[in-house]
């Protein structure tokens, strides 16, 4: 195993720290549940820590939000629903959802830092994709609002009623605007339960959503762990539950909701196939790669973690795949420079290098660059494993970590046999100089998403979501709206 502690290579030039300052992150000592428009302490008067996984310091506390504080926020979104909300045009409530779009973007920089501070992930990433994909959901569906008879011709549309919506820490603002965005453009109500390590940006959403002067009850967002969450989805007053998280848990909401006239979405697990063809861009692939699978921290859903190249241009692949991760910065998220952020929490760290052993006994071999990593904190220097078995865990399960499984191929079907051969089936991606070839690929492949020539790439007006384990229902685009409309 290559030791994370061997000293970085210096590549005859650094960068110079370029931390940002957090004047602009104005985080209170404590949060309480936002319901009813109204900061609401919790029932049973508990709190817990969220923590900064980069150094493993108390950043905040928030609410435990019990049964009695989701029936409250359940309650309080009945009750807009049945009210002014309910009773609001599409225009109307259009200009709600374009001031908080507005707002987000008014105090972007804000919520750039405190997503990486609560979540570990690089500030680029933060600023450059979260939170402006987060503000253009929300003008996205905005723009929906009062057209819905356009977006739906010859239907009758209505809405269904109070949403239960629960999060994962991945993309935590930005999953909150998917949920939030759809549901209030279609006339919904909502209950939003974000993930128990990155809580503040949801509950900085609030600060938003309170200025924005939405009618109370529209939107309450409650805290808490999964306890918090099963009661959200289970409350019996609640019409549409929209999941997005893992496997193991939206097969557990599915079975205790199949005996309910609830409507589902669930957007689970990923393990996303990205094939390198011999005629590809390779300069070009392997930035796709990188970005494929180290973005984030891998802590991506459709990460592409399984690397399939073409056995003529493997070696090529590799040797650039690995100078270009010597290259990768891992640390401070904060810093401007950093690729590699912080791993999102202990016990995710744990998780991840419990692959990496299990792929080392199963055969495969391990690189991981010299990095110098933080000494508190989580951390995870970017991982690749090659000759690697079909069969190994590490190709089989989601890591969500920094950890890249490369397989070769030889021929189109067999990469296509290969790619489908897992439970899931959420994106992936193809590199092909003809676009013949990269068309039948993509067409192939049990993917809700694939791109070509790109990785990882996100657009309010396109349909996100999977197949098989990975879940079912799309969000984005039309498809996400009519996920909350009866019709
Ligand atoms: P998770 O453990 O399933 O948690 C997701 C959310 O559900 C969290 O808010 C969690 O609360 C809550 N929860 C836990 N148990 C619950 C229960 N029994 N009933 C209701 N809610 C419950 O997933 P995660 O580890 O946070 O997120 C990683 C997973 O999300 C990965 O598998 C990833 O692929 C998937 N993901 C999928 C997509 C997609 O669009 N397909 C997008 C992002 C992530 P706590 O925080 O307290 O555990
Ligand atoms: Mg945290």
């Amino acid at each position: 195993m290559a030791k994370q502690t061997k000293k970085k290579k210096s590549i005859g030039w650094e960068y110079a720290p370029a931390p940002e300052s957090l004047a602009q992150a104005n985080i209170a000592k404590r949060y309480d549940h936002f319901i009813d428009g109204k900061w609401s302490k919790p029932s049973g008067g508990e709190y817990f820590r969220t923590t900064n996984p980069a150094s493993g310091k108390k950043i905040s506390e928030v609410a435990l939000g019990s049964n009695a504080d989701v029936d409250k926020a359940v309650k309080a979104a009945r009750a807009a629903y049945n009210g002014a909300w309910g009773k609001m045009g599409g225009r109307e409530r259009g200009k709600y959802i374009y001031r908080i779009a507005r707002l987000i973007q008014e105090r972007a920089r804000e919520f750039a830092i405190i997503e990486s501070l609560d979540g570990g992930k690089p500030i680029r990433e933060s600023r450059d994709v979260d939170v402006p994909l987060a503000a253009n959901h929300f003008f996205y569906n905005a723009g929906w609002a009062d057209k819905l008879e356009y977006a739906f011709p010859n239907r009758q549309v209505a809405p269904l009623g109070v949403a239960g919506q629960v999060i994962p820490w991945n993309f935590p603002l930005l999953m909150a605007a998917w949920k939030i965005a759809p549901a209030l453009a279609t006339g919904n109500t909502v209950v939003l339960k974000p993930a128990e390590t990155t809580p503040l940006t949801s509950l900085k959403l609030a600060e938003i959503i309170e200025d924005s002067g939405l009618p109370k009850g529209v939107v309450n967002i409650v805290t808490g762990a999964g306890e918090t969450g099963a009661a959200v989805v289970n409350h019996e007053d609640v019409d549409k539950v929209a999941f997005t998280g893992s496997t193991a848990v939206g097969k557990l909401i599915q079975r205790s909701l199949a005996n309910t006239d609830k409507r589902i979405t669930l957007e689970l697990g990923g393990k996303a196939a990205n094939i390198i063809l011999e005629d590809a861009a390779i300069d070009q692939a392997v930035e796709g790669i990188v970005n494929g699978i180290y973005f984030n921290q891998g802590h991506v859903c459709c990460a592409g973690s399984r690397l399939f190249v073409q056995e003529s241009v493997y070696d090529e692949v590799m040797w650039k795949l690995k100078r270009r991760m010597e290259t990768m910065i891992v640390g401070d998220p904060l810093d401007k420079n950093t690729d590699i952020g912080a791993i999102n929490s202990r016990e995710q760290l744990r998780t991840i290098k419990r692959y990496l052993k299990a792929g080392q006994k199963d055969g495969a071999e391990m690189y991981q660059p010299a990095c110098d990593l933080p000494s508190n904190g989580n951390w995870c220097a970017p991982t690749v494993f090659t000759n690697v078995s079909q069969s190994s865990r590490i190709v089989q399960e989601e890591i969500f970590g920094p950890v890249l499984a490369v397989q070769t191929f030889r021929t189109v079907p067999e990469v296509i046999e290969k790619a489908n051969n897992t439970p899931y089936g959420l994106s992936a991606g193809v590199w092909c100089d003809k676009g013949s070839r990269l068309f039948q690929i993509t067409g192939s492949l049990d993917a809700g998403v694939v791109w070509g020539n790109t990785f990882n790439q996100f657009d309010p007006a396109s349909p996100f979501g999977g197949f098989k384990e990975s879940g079912y229902g799309r969000e984005g685009g039309l498809h996400g709206l009519a996920a909350y409309l009866d019709m």
